[in-house]
Parts: structure tokens; C-alpha cells; sequence
């Protein structure tokens, strides 16, 4: 789905006409490498153009989601997640003591979702797969 051009140009593409602070949030999401919320997203674009209100950073969200550029999350703390679609799927585990989230992709539930999906007169077109768990030890001092 994802290829080389930027998020901007995929925009661009799409029709979607680019303002100069379309191109800044563009630019932010392009930028994370973890999965921001939009608190933390507009503290990101204020920094490059403090004239970006709340209500646009939203509103450019809800485009590049319909658009199918940008993926929403629900990690279950009340704050929806943003993170460019990849080029290869991949699912999320989140550490609900931390609130970290760790990407991890398996062939085996890959495969095994499209043969439930087929066994009941389907064909896959999407997924959403979330794990929740905790750490298995607690770290000690021993361990630092
Ligand atoms: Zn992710």
C-alpha cells in the first residue's frame, strides 16, 4: 500500500489539496517512530508552525485516515494513536503497565486469519490485532 513517495506527494495524488500546514502535519507523522496521539502530534507541529490549531491537526488526521494514508489506534487508555500505514503489516502489543507498544508481525496468525476468514465464506481484506500483557518479570537491580 505504502511506497516510496513521501506522505505529502501520496496526498498530492489523491487529490487532496496540500496547504502549507497540511504539509507540516504530513512531515510530523512522516517524522515519529512511535505511535503518537494527537496531544503529542500538535506539540510537534507547533514547534515547526505555532499557528496550527487543534481543530486542524484533527481535521488533517480525519483526511489522511479516509484517504487511507494514516492509521487510527485504540491501544484501550482513552487516546486514539496515529501511525503512517506501513509498507508490511504488522500488529502491536501494548505493555499495559508502561503503555509501551512493541510492532511485531507472524506468519502463523497471518496465515491462520485469512483460513477463518475463508472457512466462513470470506475473503481477508484487513485486520486489527492488539495483545495486551504485562512484563513476564519484574526487572530488579540485578538486572540493570
Ligand atoms: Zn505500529
Amino acid at each position: 500500500m505504502n511506497n516510496s513517495e513521501t506522505l505529502e506527494k501520496q496526498c498530492a495524488n489523491k487529490g487532496m489539496r496540500m496547504t502549507e500546514q497540511r504539509k507540516i502535519i504530513a512531515r510530523v507523522i512522516e517524522s515519529t517512530i512511535d505511535h503518537p496521539d494527537v496531544e503529542e502530534l500538535y506539540e510537534r507541529a507547533i514547534k515547526i508552525d505555532k499557528n496550527i490549531s487543534l481543530s486542524t491537526l484533527y481535521r488533517t488526521l480525519n483526511l489522511f485516515e479516509e484517504a487511507g494514508l494514516v492509521a487510527k489506534h485504540d491501544f484501550k487508555d482513552g487516546r486514539a494513536r496515529f501511525e503512517l500505514i506501513p509498507e508490511q503489516h504488522h500488529d502491536h502489543l501494548i505493555d499495559v503497565r508502561s503503555g509501551k507498544v512493541i510492532e511485531f508481525r507472524n506468519e502463523e496468525i497471518e496465515a491462520i486469519q485469512e483460513v477463518i476468514a475463508r472457512r466462513l465464506g470470506y475473503k481477508l481484506v484487513d485486520h486489527r490485532l492488539e495483545l495486551y500483557g504485562v512484563p513476564l518479570k519484574e526487572k530488579t537491580k540485578s538486572d540493570l
